[in-house]
């Protein structure tokens, strides 16, 4: 609000206060009843004034919880008024409950946090101070994941050795969706109406000034994770074949390689012949090329399929979610999409 008033700063009587500025907590919840509280606990010191001029918002985002995380959510309402909360009409996913998350929010500044405490609130104030010091994007990096199993930590690995090296942008390992997003960025993404999407991509896709902080991985509170490694699984592919067509263009190879190998065959074939005479004994030779064209046409055809069902979900133009209901955000309702 105030500009830095420098007469102040020669004189030394009050440090410069920092612009006044609104920060939303983003916080995607499926079936996390037990989670609510310890979280808004863990909270409190940070959004009851630790950091100097920020108003929070703490937003929730209820994907279609079965349990009673609509109702938690509700009882710390009425004595905080920063809690805001949109439900989603059934379970859309994570990444959808982000998406419906950073149209709704109010703040200045975004920070998508998991309400399971993995993601160390303690770090958000870094973030905001590396954010006042003029970062656009400020990323928080896992330093070290031993908390994570010895298999989640392989297999997220190995996703990001295969994104980055097929994606036409890549994106920095070890960062989640626990980072600082300043209004510009959100604004971006939020015209980016992509259905088949990885928030993590495109967060690094948009480039703009990114700074970063290191934190440490905490273990999951309460609760478990609804992560299986099936929707990990099909979060990878998604984040692979919205960011690159190379998997497609591989088959042009592969298809020219195996050609050229079936010409020089029939040219090799067609010489013995004509000096052996033939020779009728060639099951297995006819049996393992049918096998080994039939296989690899197979996964081309696959291939070709993933990018085709992408396309029919980008083209049938459906809500990315659908908001049942809203608390706290009447004085912003005229923003919001598809309801
Ligand atoms: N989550 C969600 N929708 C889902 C699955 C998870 O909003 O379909 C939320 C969940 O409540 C949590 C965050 O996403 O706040 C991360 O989920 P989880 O801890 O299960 O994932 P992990 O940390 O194992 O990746
Ligand atoms: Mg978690």
């Amino acid at each position: 609000m105030h500009a830095p008033d420098i007469s102040q700063m020669h004189a030394g009587a009050h440090p410069v206060e920092p612009a006044h500025k609104r920060v939303t907590l983003l916080v995607p919840v499926y079936n996390e009843q037990q989670s609510i509280k310890p979280f808004l606990d863990e909270i409190q010191t940070l959004t009851s004034g630790t950091v100097k001029n920020i108003d929070w918002e703490i937003l929730f985002v209820n994907d279609g919880s079965k349990d009673g995380t609509e109702f938690a959510i509700r009882s710390f309402m009425r004595n905080n008024r920063a809690i805001h909360l949109i439900n989603l009409s059934r379970n859309f996913g994570k990444e959808a409950a982000l998406c419906a998350g950073m149209e709704h929010a109010t703040g200045d500044a975004i920070i998508p946090i998991d309400v399971d405490l993995q993601d160390e609130p303690d770090v958000i104030v870094q973030m905001i101070q590396k954010w006042r010091d003029g970062a656009e994007i400020v990323n928080a990096r896992r330093g070290d994941r031993s908390q994570d199993t010895w298999l989640k930590r392989s297999t997220a690995r190995a996703f990001y050795k295969v994104f980055n090296a097929l994606a036409d942008h890549p994106m920095p390992s070890d960062v989640g969706d626990f980072r600082l997003l300043d209004r510009q960025v959100v604004d971006v993404l939020r015209s980016m109406g992509e259905r088949a999407r990885l928030n993590k991509a495109l967060f690094s896709w948009v480039g703009f000034k990114t700074d970063e902080v290191v934190y440490t991985r905490q273990e999951r509170n309460t609760g478990r994770t609804t992560m299986s490694y099936w929707k990990l699984w099909n979060m990878a592919l998604d984040g692979i074949f919205s960011s690159t067509t190379k998997p497609l263009r591989i088959w042009t190879y592969v298809g020219t390689g195996l050609a050229m190998a079936a010409f020089m065959y029939g040219l090799y074939y067609l010489i013995s012949v004509l000096i052996y005479g033939t020779d009728v004994p060639g099951y297995a030779s006819t049996l393992l090329l049918i096998l080994a064209f039939g296989g690899v046409q197979l996964i081309a055809i696959g291939i070709v399929g993933e990018y085709v069902g992408r396309i029919l979900t980008e083209v049938r133009d459906r809500p990315l979610y659908i908001v049942r209901s809203r608390y706290g955000l009447e004085a912003h309702a005229e923003i919001g999409a598809a309801e």
